[in-house]
């Protein structure tokens, strides 16, 4: 009998991307929508399912849904890749561009799977930082660019923990600097100002990744897309498995696609509870909270009975607990780089949202 084989050497220092799944009343560490997809979606979905030939392989092309998801964005059905998740889009893009070799640079604080979807690719990663507001510094940019030299540029906006948008400005800079692709993830673009959707063109290395997971209520249907030059969109096309969009995936998002105004009602929701909860947060002894384009909200509670926000005993993970143990999940962001004692809470209903408030005021006292 041969032996198992040892994991990766490059692979056994990846901790892996948890935020743990407990069983609790208010869940507000994923950022997932508070609200279950609309009936009627469900419904079409429901008698759509009946008609699917199970027993035949999928369209390997997705055809339908990759038409429905390009008028629904605005952009040529050339130039759109939809996958299971934006995670699987990532996987495709540092398969694709990545590897052995080859660099990615991302700038932290930042969406934590970037990095680790890179190291499992064999991407090398090098890491820029951010400014003191949590925006990229172009100057850094540019720096960090030119030494890494990197095949892929990430940038995260809104960026998630921080709920910053990074300005046009900004772009431009990372787009101006950047030796190859940059890829810009708007997995909560519809709760922004603006978006780089209208930057892509076919003669711009520049890709956007979006996602149904979050506003569109559909995080169990694991699908997300890029929008992008149509020679990436091709490149992404070869690495992917054969049919690995199923039937039901296919048909869920363009049938979701049907639901647009429910859609933006909701986004609107979203963006009213959460100008609400940082109004709240902000009146809060001690509490610093930073501005957000996304459906949560980064924050740095004070340590109890402290008047001073900061790290320090009972802050971040104590709060964390506390909140916990009256049946309020958060993520917990206080060992990432630059976000001492720092929390992030999602934006969930009403009701959800003020026992949040409720509960971080009992901690916090
Ligand atoms: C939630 C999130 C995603 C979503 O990933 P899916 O695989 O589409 O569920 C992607 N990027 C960021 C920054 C996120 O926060």
């Amino acid at each position: 009998m041969g032996e198992f084989p040892r994991l990766r050497d490059d692979l056994t220092e990846l901790t892996g991307y948890h935020s743990p799944q407990v069983d609790v009343p208010v869940r507000l560490n994923t950022n997932e929508s508070p609200y279950a997809p609309p009936e009627a979606f469900l419904r079409d979905l429901e008698s759509g399912l009946r008609g699917i030939d199970f027993n035949r392989y999928p369209d390997r092309a997705a055809s339908e849904l990759h038409e429905a998801t390009a008028s629904f964005l605005g952009h040529p059905v050339e130039r759109v890749f939809c996958a299971n998740g934006s995670n699987e889009v990532l996987q495709c893009l540092l398969l694709a561009y990545g590897g052995a070799g080859r660099r990615a640079t991302v700038f932290r604080p930042t969406y934590l799977l970037h990095e680790h979807i890179a190291r499992i690719t064999g991407t090398e990663v090098v890491a820029g930082g951010r400014k003191a507001d949590f925006t990229v510094d172009p100057d850094e940019a540019r720096r960090v660019l030119a030494e890494a030299s990197p095949e892929i540029t990430f940038l995260c906006s809104p960026n998630n923990p921080t709920g910053v948008v990074d300005p046009r400005e900004t772009v431009d800079a990372v787009l101006a600097a950047a030796p190859g692709l940059v890829v810009i993830d708007e997995a909560y673009g519809e709760f922004a100002s603006w978006s780089a959707l209208e930057l892509v063109a076919d003669d711009r290395p520049l890709v956007v990744v979006r996602t149904f997971s979050k506003v569109w209520s559909l995080a169990a249907l694991r699908l997300g897309c890029a929008v992008g030059p149509p020679r990436v969109i091709d490149d992404l096309a070869a690495v992917t498995l054969p049919y690995h969009l199923s039937a039901p995936t296919q048909l869920a998002g363009r049938l979701a696609l049907g639901h647009v105004d429910e859609m933006r009602r909701r986004v609107d929701t979203l963006v009213a509870e959460r100008e609400r909860v940082q109004a709240a947060l902000e009146g809060m002894a001690g509490v610093e909270v930073w501005p957000s384009g996304a459906n949560f909200l980064l924050f740095r509670p004070a340590a109890a009975g402290a008047q001073r926000p900061g790290p320090g005993p009972g802050a971040g993970i104590g709060v964390w607990k506390a909140l916990l143990d009256n049946g309020v999940l958060v993520r917990d962001c206080s060992s990432w780089d630059g976000l001492d004692g720092c929390l992030r809470v999602s934006i969930g209903t009403p009701e959800e949202n003020d026992l949040f408030l409720t509960a971080l005021e009992a901690a916090t006292q």
